[in-house]
């Protein structure tokens, strides 16, 4: 895992004075990401999840079957009580109570979570979120980042298993979940990559072809640029209306010297354009 605390701290002059993110919610963050780095230290000890395919057709991680073993279910246990008081510090206003209570009665609701976030359903994650009495953004905020150390620290661990170069599809080889972010690397003939929302990996993905629904018709889709910002760049398609935020990184720079995650964090604005502009994420 990237040091994100690191990346967002080493902008933060920038981030407050260009107004990238409030004031209140860079603390937040920090904290958030340093909760992250603390478990994913953990789960990266061991395989955490079974079955895993090795079949080049489908994610590495099956949506429908996914189990966490003990070892993982324990310190998803343990981690939670401090992510759901760290969002309370930020949110009095919500309520992780009956969540907390189910977990604990019913271990198999920590499968179950992983696998509806995993599955893509909107419906089904709504459902889940009104059972615990929640609305659907803040669970969802809440369920990606309590999962995301297990899911980072098991696609490092099936690193060399993952076909980043072969796959070419929307969503991500490992975990099946949706990029947030893409990259253009000037330094690598152009080549785009996208960026796993969830689990961090990141595979190569067509130049020409929308990030959301596939769509490769060169007059369906186009890209904005942003004034006086030459590093980044909204690309975006009229047939599914979905957009995707891009970096773009020019031949005498790294990709290591940036950080998806924080790109991302630090990039609202570009979201409004899009949104302002009709188009929206999946
Ligand atoms: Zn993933
Ligand atoms: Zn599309």
């Amino acid at each position: 895992m990237q040091d994100h605390k690191a990346f967002i701290l080493g902008r933060k002059s920038e981030a407050m004075q260009k107004e990238l993110i409030t004031s209140d919610l860079f603390p937040f963050y920090e904290k958030i990401f340093e909760y992250q780095a603390l478990y994913y230290k953990d789960f990266l000890m061991e395989d955490c999840l079974s079955p895993v395919s090795i079949n080049s057709a489908s994610p590495i991680i099956n949506a429908s079957t996914l189990t966490f073993n003990a070892f993982a279910k324990r310190i998803l246990l343990k981690s939670l009580n401090e992510l759901t008081g760290l969002i309370r510090q930020y949110n009095e206003g919500l309520d992780f109570s009956l969540f907390l209570a189910s977990v604990t009665d019913r271990e198999g609701l920590i499968d179950q979570s992983a696998r509806t976030l995993l599955s893509l359903n909107a419906d089904a994650m709504k459902q889940l979120a009104l059972d615990h009495r929640m609305g659907l953004e803040e669970f969802l905020f809440f369920l990606v980042n309590w999962m995301k150390p297990v899911f980072v620290s098991q696609q490092e661990r099936m690193a060399d298993s993952v076909a980043v170069d072969d796959w070419q599809n929307e969503t991500c080889p490992l975990c099946g979940f949706y990029s947030d972010i893409a990259m253009i690397v000037g330094g690598k003939e152009g080549k785009r990559y996208l960026h796993c929302a969830l689990c961090e990996c990141q595979w190569l993905y067509k130049r020409v072809a929308c990030a959301v629904c596939g769509n490769e018709k060169h007059n369906t889709i186009g890209y904005f640029e942003i004034e006086d910002d030459k590093l980044h760049r909204i690309d975006y398609c009229e047939v599914c209306k979905g957009y995707i935020k891009t970096l773009v990184i020019d031949k005498f720079k790294e990709p290591s010297d940036y950080d998806l995650v924080v790109e991302n964090l630090f990039t609202p604005h570009l979201d409004s354009t899009a949104i302002e502009s009709g188009y929206m994420r999946p």
